[in-house]
């Protein structure tokens, strides 16, 4: 029998404590999704979903009872949230889609398990383990597990036309998950369903675009995706830049040691244009950290490999280190990718490897002026304090920053 009892998430005291307090008076619970499907796989399991058949109002009853911290996450779907040593663990009740329409499921629950598991999306999702390990497959997950095929449960028409949004977790589970080519029915019903993506809602779709991206090598998938058109609808921007520089990126990601990060391979899919780059932001909804990112990227200069160090440090002061350093991870994935097939490519990529290193390392020098001083020089309050103080930093950049503050005021004074 196939089991995760040995898994060292499956043996840590907190799940234990949440079993004996579902599994007690006729109430039952068992891990499901992720964990599950992740030990199968040979993977680590970092969260821990939990199915009962216990009604939500009950777990957080008993939960409060013993002293266990819960949190009515998502009362109306039937999840709430146990939390253990800070740690978390959603507990969702056994529930069945009565009505669906693409957006907004309408749930009943119940205690079946066999149903349950049939409103699950992908069969690898749908596996349970109960308090003894022991898994438990109501859907034919196993063998898809054993091969890595991500396939709906049940006729994948009708399962996708439920909530638009399992068109997005169908090619990031296959992104990371997935091996070989997606399922066919699978892939025939997301490409039949694209132009229904608009009408999710943007934090949705970000939220699994983000994760598909985070996929140690999200190429494939998003391959299938354009394929399929459905990278078009929820991208438009990568329509005519395609996607070619992801598997260059992800070499130099491993190659260079850089944790994969959605964004830069975001910005390798895109162009670098402050006008779509915003639209895209808005659409997408992104977090004001995010769109930074981008607009940091659009907005600093290309940075020609010839580069001298002193005319970079200008560079990095006038538009920030941010930015420069997208570009130049970017310039260096298509650099270093060249080297595959021609090593004269090679100086191009140790410099910017330079480059990046300095852009990396770089701390904004201060000017060691201020208005004070401007005023203290007898200018009077007004626009010319600015000028003068500006005409001083242009100077100080100019000549890399080197001069201190005494020849700075000095220099200040023969201005005035
Ligand atoms: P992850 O490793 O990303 O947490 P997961 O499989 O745990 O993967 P979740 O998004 O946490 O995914 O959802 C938990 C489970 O709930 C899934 O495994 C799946 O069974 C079910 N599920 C989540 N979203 C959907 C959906 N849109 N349609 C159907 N079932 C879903
Ligand atoms: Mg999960």
């Amino acid at each position: 029998m196939t089991s995760v009892a040995a898994e060292a998430w499956f043996a840590q005291p907190a799940l234990k404590r949440i079993f004996d307090l579902l599994n007690a008076d006729g109430g039952e619970a068992r891990v499901v999704g992720g964990a599950v499907r992740n030990s199968l796989m040979g993977l680590d399991a970092s969260d821990i979903d939990m199915a009962t058949t216990l009604l939500p109002q009950e777990v957080m009853k008993r939960a409060e009872a013993a002293g266990i911290k819960a949190v009515a996450t998502g009362i109306d779907h039937g999840t709430v949230t146990l939390i253990i040593g800070g740690k978390p663990f959603e507990v969702t009740t056994l529930r069945q889609d009565v009505e669906t329409n693409g957006r907004h499921a309408e749930v009943a629950f119940g205690t079946d398990w066999k149903v349950d598991a049939k409103r699950r999306d992908l069969t690898i999702n749908a596996l349970y383990a109960d308090a003894r390990g022991a898994v438990i497959d109501l859907v034919d997950g196993l063998p898809d597990i054993e091969s890595r095929t991500v396939r709906f449960i049940g006729e994948a028409e009708k399962r996708v036309a439920e909530d638009y949004l399992r068109v997005l977790r169908f090619f990031r589970f296959f992104a990371w998950y997935g091996s070989g080519r997606p399922d066919a029915g699978g892939l025939r019903a997301c490409a039949r369903a694209r132009s229904k993506l608009s009408s999710l809602s943007a934090e949705r779709v970000w939220s699994e675009l983000k994760k598909l991206l985070s996929a140690e090598d999200p190429g494939r998938a998003l391959l299938w995706m354009r394929q399929a058109g459905v990278l078009t609808e929820v991208l438009p921007e990568s329509e005519k830049w395609g996607i070619d520089a992801i598997p260059g990126l992800v070499a130099a990601e491993r190659v260079f040691g850089w944790a994969p990060d959605p964004l830069l391979r975001l910005a390798s899919i895109v162009p670098p244009d402050n006008e779509r780059l915003g639209e895209m932001a808005k659409r997408l909804r992104l977090s004001k950290t995010e769109a930074s990112f981008f607009t940091a990227w659009a907005g600093s200069p290309a940075v020609p490999v010839t580069i001298a160090d002193t005319a970079f440090d200008r560079m990095l002061y006038r538009s920030g280190a941010a930015g420069l350093v997208t570009r130049l991870k970017l310039a260096l994935a298509v650099a270093r990718q060249k080297t595959e097939n021609d090593p004269s490519q090679l100086p191009e990529v140790a410099r910017l490897k330079r480059l990046l290193a300095r852009a990396e390392a770089w701390q904004k020098p201060v000017l060691p002026v201020s208005g004070a001083d401007v005023l203290e020089a007898g200018v009077p309050a007004g626009p010319r304090v600015r000028e003068l103080l500006q005409t001083l930093e242009d100077g100080w950049v100019d000549g890399n920053f080197n001069a201190d503050r005494a020849t700075l005021v000095a220099r200040l004074k023969s201005l005035v």
